[in-house]
């Protein structure tokens, strides 16, 4: 990565105001230039001893030409009008009067400054309005003055209240950031063997778990500035401000380090590259290149640790998440029902419940409830309290103010009816259980029902394998039927199945077609390389149509073939299943009970032969 600053152009602004600038110096010069400007009463004087030759006459403003020179050298003068009745008074009294006002040399600026102004303006704010931020909040404040300037808060945050007993049911994220505290507390004896901590550290996860609150929770425990900011406030419309901004923000987070930046909503900023169809792209990768040559920028003796959030990681570019970046994620997931008794524990705190409220009954009803769901349960409880003049707050409350929240969730589909329950439940007890009895494959770490991300509504976790680069056939066949196992489940325990396996067969389809097409593993089609690997070298993008080359009728053999290779899997699949009905139905009732199974939580299975 080169590391160059990028070249600021001269801002626009820039330019409009040099412009005006030189427009009000020219203007105030010419008026200097051999003309004086002169009381009212000195100009009557002069006319009444006959020493004006020429007069023109603007409104109140009056110019002219003398006879002979002023005191100071012009022939030429400039006046404003008193009005006549109050001249001869004043006149009387010898005072020596002038008047201000009409378009004097000021008012004549403004005119000329005041429309441009205006217009840049309106310019700016139709710029604004039109793309670039794509409805991310902010909006146009600060007014004209301070484009340019940085709208990041430089203002570290030197004493965050928020600790880690705040924040509840992501013991696995706290677990990890746990390290990056004790570094920013003794930053000495961590780089003393000469050991690395990792610079950037991405929370992923869905709204409202938690990831601001941790990052907080972060900085409180340590007791190092909290520099907050968020991706969009680096979104501006010219190009070069918005990476003079995060230039402003290291510069200063380097003076007081050890300390935490910490970037909120990365993807405003960090979308990949081209991505997006609007405009505004030139200045958002500048901004992001200067994020980088700044992450990369810095040695690794000094201790800043940068964070960042974000729900939507699929679209970050790739070059932030490599190596030396935010190479370390983590996962901040909607919480498992302990996970939820923990968090209420935090919340209902300083609320006053009845003797009938138990958290655990709480925690039962609002599976898929995140965090942030839950503060707001009890607030939406406590509200429904005092509106019915109750002197503590009730179960029927919190059930009251459960079905208000759902009803709202329920339209953002993230909370399941029982029976959608029940299916998810099978779904992923039957990955598990084929995943654990087929030898060799990847141990089952985790099982859930609790809505992962966006569309996944359980999910069931083996241990990510060592890179692999070769696999061997049995191991695709064993993958697939690992995928099948969810559709299997729900074949055997009704006769009906849902649309939730959409990603698996997408998935088995995948490794199916790869070895018809490409690995030569179809004895039918034989060791012929059907179909090559695209050209995805850096995921070039406008190859859609490839030729086809082979005939109409291998192109039937490979869909039969294809074809064979799924029904074997969810065949395979549902013998093991079949086999064992029993750890079926307590591994499914266990699920629904605790939603999230470790590995060892799950029923054995029987294992079976390897094809
Ligand atoms: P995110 O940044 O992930 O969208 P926030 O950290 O902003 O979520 O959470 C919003 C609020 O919800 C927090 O201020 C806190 O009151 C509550 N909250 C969310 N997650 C948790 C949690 N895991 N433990 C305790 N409170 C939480
Ligand atoms: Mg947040
Ligand atoms: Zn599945």
């Amino acid at each position: 990565m080169p590391a160059a600053q990028p070249q600021n152009p001269l801002p626009l602004w820039l330019i409009t105001l040099a412009l005006i600038g030189a427009a009000a110096v020219t203007l105030l010069t010419s008026q200097g230039a051999g003309t004086s400007a002169i009381p009212y009463s000195q100009f009557q004087q002069l006319l009444d001893d006959g020493k004006v030759t020429k007069v023109v006459v603007s409104g109140d403003s009056i110019r002219g030409t003398l006879s002979e020179k002023l005191p100071d050298g012009n022939d030429n003068f400039t006046t404003v009008q008193v009005p006549p009745d109050l001249a001869t008074t004043l006149a009387k009294h010898k005072v020596e009067f002038s008047a201000v006002g009409g378009a004097g040399p000021l008012g004549t600026l403004l005119s000329w400054v005041l429309p441009p102004l205006l217009f840049v303006g309106v310019w700016l704010f139709a710029a604004r309005a039109m793309g670039g931020r794509g409805g991310m909040g902010g909006g146009f404040g600060g007014g004209l003055l301070s484009v340019g300037r940085s709208r990041a808060k430089l203002v570290a945050e030197t004493d965050v209240k928020v600790s880690f007993a705040d924040v509840a049911g992501v013991d696995e994220a706290k677990d990890e950031l746990h390290e990056i505290v004790d570094f920013l507390k003794k930053p000495d004896e961590y780089t003393r063997l000469g050991a690395h901590i990792p610079r950037g550290i991405l929370l992923v996860g869905p709204p409202g778990t938690g990831k601001t609150l941790l990052a907080r929770a972060v900085a409180g425990e340590a007791g190092v500035p909290f520099y907050s900011t968020n991706g969009a406030e680096f979104v501006e419309m010219f190009v070069g401000v918005g990476a003079a901004r995060v230039r402003d923000l290291f510069e200063q987070a380097r003076k007081t380090s050890p300390c935490i930046i910490f970037i909120d909503e990365l993807d405003a900023l960090g979308r990949a590259r081209g991505a997006s169809p609007m405009g505004g792209q030139d200045e958002k990768e500048q901004t992001l290149n200067q994020l980088l040559a700044e992450m990369d920028g810095f040695d690794r003796s000094v201790a800043i640790v940068i964070l960042a959030a974000t729900n939507r990681p699929e679209i970050l570019d790739p070059a932030l998440l490599r190596a030396g970046r935010f190479d370390r994620q983590v996962l901040v997931d909607r919480p498992d029902k302990s996970g939820r008794v923990d968090i209420l524990r935090i919340h209902l705190k300083p609320l006053k419940l009845a003797d009938d409220v138990k958290l655990e009954d709480i925690a039962a009803l609002t599976p898929g409830f995140s965090g942030a769901d839950l503060a707001n349960l009890g607030n939406e409880a406590a509200l429904l309290a005092t509106r019915r003049h109750a002197d503590s707050i009730a179960m029927a409350d919190f059930t009251g103010a459960v079905e208000r929240i759902v009803a709202g969730l329920e339209k953002r589909s993230r909370i399941l009816i029982p029976k959608e329950r029940r299916t998810v439940a099978y779904h992923e007890m039957g990955h598990a259980l084929v995943a654990l009895a087929i030898p060799g494959t990847d141990p089952v770490q985790k099982v859930s029902i609790i809505p992962r991300g966006i569309g996944a509504l359980g999910y069931t976790m083996q241990r990510p394998t060592d890179d692999r680069f070769l696999m061997s056939r049995q191991e695709l066949e064993d993958k697939m039927a690992v995928l099948m196992g969810g559709r299997a489940a729900e074949m055997i325990v009704g006769d009906d199945v849902s649309t939730g396996a959409s990603d698996d067969l997408a998935k088995a389809t995948d490794i199916a077609r790869g070895m018809v097409l490409r690995f030569g593993m179809d004895p039918g089609l034989g060791p012929v390389a059907w179909d090559t690997e695209q050209g995805n070298f850096l995921q070039q993008p406008g190859m859609f149509w490839q030729r086809r080359r082979y005939s109409e009728q291998t192109a039937h053999e490979i869909d039969v073939a294809v074809r064979n290779h799924l029904d074997t899997a969810l065949e395979r699949a549902l013998e093991i299943l079949r086999g064992n009905r029993a750890a079926l139905d307590t591994g499914a009732e266990a699920l629904l009970a605790h939603e999230t199974l470790s590995g060892d939580e799950i029923p054995r299975p029987t294992p079976v032969e390897t094809l």
